[in-house]
């Protein structure tokens, strides 16, 4: 490991290594840390992605688990709405192998020539004069200084990176995910469907999954509000409940637990000589919790501006805001701010208004008509939510 790059990358996940590769590719030194002793593992997520990742990489056979024709939602009342692939946008699409795709999008950064070294772990940030010079660092059992013209910041959701630097990265405790997930296996299954519950009962202010890894089996997992969980309804209780009235016969072969912001993102995603991407940014969906899309995607424009300023010679955050604006105002930006809208109004209401909105969106000829009129039919069938959303505006555009 050398003393000096000139991008140091804390974090060897989907943000980090796109970073890392766009940052070699322009010729420039460059290093991830991971501070697992393994990239890819262990798995915290669901995995699935929507078609859209093909903006960024060919996928191989080998990191997909599952190809996902379509998603169903089934309302508190039970009922089951089937949304098509054309409707669904990024609830279908794939069920990754993550340990394997993390590890191809790592090799990549390796190979356009960037360092990569797991079990090194970041433990300060190196500030002077109002700018971020680099990480201190622990490696081999030994604490060192790692100095760099630009550190991203990708350590994901636990991100303490950025705090470090001075940057306010709290995520209220109602606005974060508690998940559980089990991998099953010897379920009955369509494993060409991605299944979502909704309800209070169910998930209160989150979601059920079921995600298919192959025929019959399955990420089965839950998340629910920071602020719902207390005794007796922590989100294992409440999968566990569900679990034994689908699968009672299942066999559990993986259990995880994590979390996934739900807020906004950060205010700033840069500083001097610094830029945040992925989770450790807030930019995973408020409303679905995906993020393995939009980590690859900041991960790799931080790493092209980066290489852009540090060539220009100017590593102010006035320069490097170019990267937070173009984030901002592309469509992941924009979908951000419009899904933490609707999640808003979602998590206000009553399991009855939820099995209204959910029965009109049955009746709606979903193949030919978009986001914004979805969002107008749904008014005309339940005009009650003109009154829940007080920003309907920036949601229709
Ligand atoms: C239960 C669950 C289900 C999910 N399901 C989905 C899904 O189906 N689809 C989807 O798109 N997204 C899903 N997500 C979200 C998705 O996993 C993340 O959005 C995605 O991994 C973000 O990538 P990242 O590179 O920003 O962060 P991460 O993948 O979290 O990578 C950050 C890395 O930084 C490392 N790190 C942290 N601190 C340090 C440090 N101090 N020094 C060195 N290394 C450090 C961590 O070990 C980690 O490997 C899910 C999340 C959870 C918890």
């Amino acid at each position: 490991m050398n003393d000096h790059y000139d991008v140091l990358i804390i974090g060897g996940g989907p943000g980090g290594a796109m970073a890392g590769k766009a940052v070699a590719e322009a010729g420039l030194s460059c290093c991830i840390i991971e501070k697992r002793p393994a990239i890819g593992t262990p798995v915290r997520c669901a995995e699935g992605v929507g078609q859209e990742i093909y903006d960024f990489i060919d996928l191989d056979p080998k990191w997909v688990s599952a190809r996902i024709q379509s998603a169903e939602l089934v309302a508190p009342n039970g009922q089951v709405i089937e949304l098509s692939s054309e409707m669904a946008g990024n609830e279908v699409g794939y069920v990754l192998d993550r340990k394997m795709f993390d590890r191809e999008l790592i090799w990549r950064a390796a190979n356009a020539g960037s360092d990569v070294y797991v079990k090194t772990r970041a433990v300060d940030a190196i500030v002077e004069d109002g700018a971020v010079k680099g990480a201190r660092v622990e490696y081999a059992g030994e604490i060192r200084n790692i100095s760099a013209k630009i550190v991203i910041a990708a350590d994901g959701v636990e991100s303490k990176f950025a705090r470090w630097c001075g940057i306010d990265t709290t995520v209220p405790m109602n606005e974060l995910e508690t998940c559980v997930q089990y991998l099953m296996t010897d379920i009955d299954i369509d494993s060409s469907v991605n299944v979502f519950y909704l309800g209070n009962e169910m998930a209160p202010e989150g979601y059920v999954w079921i995600f298919p890894k192959g025929e019959r089996t399955a990420n089965v997992g839950i998340g629910i509000s920071g602020k719902k969980c207390k005794d007796g309804s922590r989100p294992k209780d409440y999968l566990d409940r569900f679990v034994q009235e689908k699968f009672p016969k299942g066999k559990i072969i993986e259990l995880i637990v994590g979390g996934v912001s739900a807020c906004r993102p950060l205010r700033s995603t840069v500083a001097n000589g610094l830029m945040i991407v992925g989770d450790a940014a807030r930019v995973s969906d408020p409303l679905t919790g995906g993020g393995i899309i939009n980590a690859m995607y900041t991960g790799k424009l931080a790493g092209e501006v980066a290489a852009e300023c540090i060539k220009e010679g100017n590593l102010t955050a006035a320069v490097l805001k170019k990267y937070d604006t173009i984030w901002r105002e592309s469509a992941m930006g924009k979908g951000i701010e419009r899904n933490y809208q609707i999640k808003e109004i979602m998590i206000r209401l009553s399991d009855q208004k939820m099995d209204s909105i959910l029965s009109s969106v049955q009746k709606m000829d979903l193949e030919v008509i978009g986001t914004k009129e979805i969002v107008r039919e749904l008014i005309k069938y339940n005009p009650w939510l003109l009154k829940e959303m007080s920003n309907l505006k920036k949601i229709l555009g």
